[in-house]
């Protein structure tokens, strides 16, 4: 049974539905009916709780939106995805590495301890926020060389523009960076509907694949193509101090998925529910 099966995708969940509903009325499971055989082109609705918006892509890269899908929110860690669009290659190739203390100058990380050494992969899967904003501050002194402000700016806004709104201060150069560049705050935001669109238009065409690498073990990437690699993230809740939602966004090549989870969530429930929404099987050796 091959989980790029669009029948498995959405059946699945529907089971895991009617079960879970079950148990909730209080009353015993009934034996499990006869699997009927959906069309693959009317997938059945995956089991959504309230708040969670849902956008799942196959392969034939039409977007479906569930739940609260086009409600905007903040990106959190997220942000971080579009990064890897903009400059993830230049740090792959210059193999940057971080030193996370938790602090940096101003700057906290969410983790209070701080991350420890990391490299792209690393920064990405654990989601630092310090690590990419010290490579963000380093390439921004690239760009004032390179290009000058104005079209730093530009080739910023270029790729950050769809989550920025009106919300970036006019300017000609190139605007301060801080953490709300890379997941705090609520400077950049999507929804996850939005964000997915995004990632699959062909103007984004390597980052998927540049996801793949960095989320994935070698082995894991290299031998198994169908493996899911999933980002989660916390975001900030506008107006409530420390109150944070999650989001998960992931891929197995076949389809492309963002959840977003509402207030009072965060990047474990993130994963749980994004695999038990798309019946992924859950590996034993999970941190
Ligand atoms: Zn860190």
């Amino acid at each position: 049974m091959g989980w790029t099966d669009p029948r498995c995708l959405f059946l699945v969940p529907m089971l895991a539905l009617s079960l879970s509903l079950a148990a909730q009325a209080g009353t015993a499971p009934a034996p499990a009916p006869p699997a009927a055989t959906p069309k693959a082109s009317t997938p059945t609705a995956p089991a959504l709780r309230p708040g969670e918006g849902l956008a799942i892509a196959g392969p034939d890269l039409e977007v479906h939106a569930y739940g609260a899908a086009a409600q905007e929110q903040p990106m959190g860690d997220l942000a971080q995805i579009v990064w890897l669009r903009l400059e993830g290659e230049e740090w792959a190739a210059r193999d940057v590495q971080f030193k996370c203390t938790g602090t940096m100058g101003a700057f906290h990380c969410l983790l209070p301890k701080g991350h420890g050494r990391l490299n792209l992969k690393k920064a990405i899967q654990e989601s630092c926020q310090l690590a990419f904003l010290g490579w963000i501050l380093d390439s921004a002194q690239y760009w004032r060389h390179e290009y000058g402000e104005g079209a730093a700016r530009a080739r910023l806004v270029d790729v950050f523009a769809p989550f920025l709104g009106r919300r970036l201060k006019a300017g000609e150069n190139l605007p301060e960076f801080g953490l709300e560049w890379v997941g705090a705050g609520d400077l950049l935001r999507s929804s996850p509907e939005a964000l997915l669109k995004w990632l699959l238009d062909p103007a984004q065409s390597e980052l998927l694949y540049r996801c793949r690498r960095l989320m994935l073990d070698f082995l894991t990437e290299t031998y198994q193509t169908e493996a899911w690699w999933i980002k989660t993230g916390t975001a900030p809740v506008p107006g409530e101090a420390g109150a944070t939602s999650a989001w998960a966004l992931g891929s197995n090549d076949a389809y492309t998925v963002v959840l977003h989870l509402p207030k009072g969530t965060g990047k474990t429930e993130a994963l749980a529910r994004f695999q038990a929404i798309m019946a992924i099987p859950v590996k034993a050796k999970k941190k």
